[in-house]
């Protein structure tokens, strides 16, 4: 006996999860609680061609479905977040920090090698809809998810929809523009949020101050990188803690925007460099306090994201769950 969702009574339907990065490759396979088994991780294999790129997944794959003793045929689907840009809904994916993948029709790969269907999304959308579903976003009525990384990616829950626009590409945060004096975007802009609060532009900004001569701890630290800046910022460097307050007020700053198109309610904030905590939150309120003045802006809530590692796969897997409502 199966219930409309193909799982036996009693279990609950299951998917495969997919999180797709620069770095790694994880798989697992999540059920409708949000339950986590399986987990399995491999290094995505640096420049390599498209086709070890695609086994090395398919080791992932077979390790977690191993692991949570689940063969393919007993799962409801296969939920995809993957790095952009890419062609939605076609899953013809080209992340940035894969060179080996462009073009590359991951989507009709998973179909053609298991047999399920499939949803090839955004990562930061994937994010949103699974910290909506399962974390720091439960309950809200629109909210805007962001991956603070590498990047700065976002997406849009509302009503308990997860946005597409017009090319798939909803929420993309990252890219509005908070300085248009500011420092050029990899997008060809300049002053857009990523340029200055993503992982990269805050290494940067700490090289270029400390070529400039500025004084500071930092001086000797390699590499430079976000976290680096972060352990000097809690000593006390002075550069360090400036440049985390620029990122905190060109996100707040972005988040201002935001909130003003959309009525959210709530912001998640994800992501390697959010994991500097207050270093970067307190400079965020602040500067959003600063600038939301409407009466619906005033009483938006910011909270950490709440899935951390798991929230690439969680949100996968939300893709899949929360399909319908799309
Ligand atoms: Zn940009």
């Amino acid at each position: 006996m199966t219930d409309r969702t193909g799982a036996g009574v009693g279990v609950p339907a299951r998917v495969l999860a997919i999180d797709v990065g620069g770095t790694k490759l994880a798989t697992a396979v999540v059920d409708a609680t949000g339950a986590v088994a399986g987990h399995a991780e491999v290094p995505t294999p640096p420049s390599a061609d498209a086709e070890t790129i695609f086994r090395a997944l398919e080791t992932a794959i077979a390790r977690s479905l191993a692991a949570a003793e689940t063969p393919a045929s007993a799962l409801l689907g296969i939920g995809v977040g993957c790095g952009g840009p890419m062609r939605y809904p076609e899953g013809i994916v080209s992340p940035l920090n894969i060179p080996g993948w462009r073009d590359f029709p991951l989507r009709e790969r998973l179909i053609a090698a298991y047999g399920l269907a499939t949803v090839v999304d955004n990562d930061a959308k994937a994010m949103a809809l699974g910290e909506h579903w399962r974390g720091a976003g439960q309950g809200a009525r629109c909210l805007l998810g962001m991956i603070v990384s590498t990047g700065v990616g976002g997406g849009l829950v509302v009503d308990g929809r997860l946005l597409d626009g017009a090319h798939g590409n909803a929420g993309h945060v990252g890219h509005v523009i908070v300085a248009p004096r500011g420092p050029r975007c990899a997008c060809g802009a300049q002053g857009c949020v990523e340029a200055i609060a993503s992982g990269p532009s805050i290494a940067r900004a700490a090289a270029a101050a400390l070529a400039a001569g500025a004084p500071s701890s930092l001086g000797g630290v390699a590499p430079l990188t976000a976290e680096t800046v972060a352990v000097a910022a809690r000593a006390g460097d002075p550069l360090a803690r400036a440049l985390y307050r620029r990122a905190g007020r060109a996100l707040g700053r972005g988040i201002a925007s935001a909130a003003a198109l959309v009525d959210l309610d709530r912001v998640v904030v994800g992501g390697g460099v959010s994991q500097a905590g207050a270093l970067l939150f307190e400079p965020l309120r602040a500067e959003l306090a600063r600038r939301a003045h409407l009466a619906f802006t005033r009483d938006l809530v910011v909270r950490p994201a709440a899935l951390g590692r798991q929230a690439g796969l969680v949100g996968a897997a939300a893709l899949i769950f929360h399909g319908e409502a799309r």
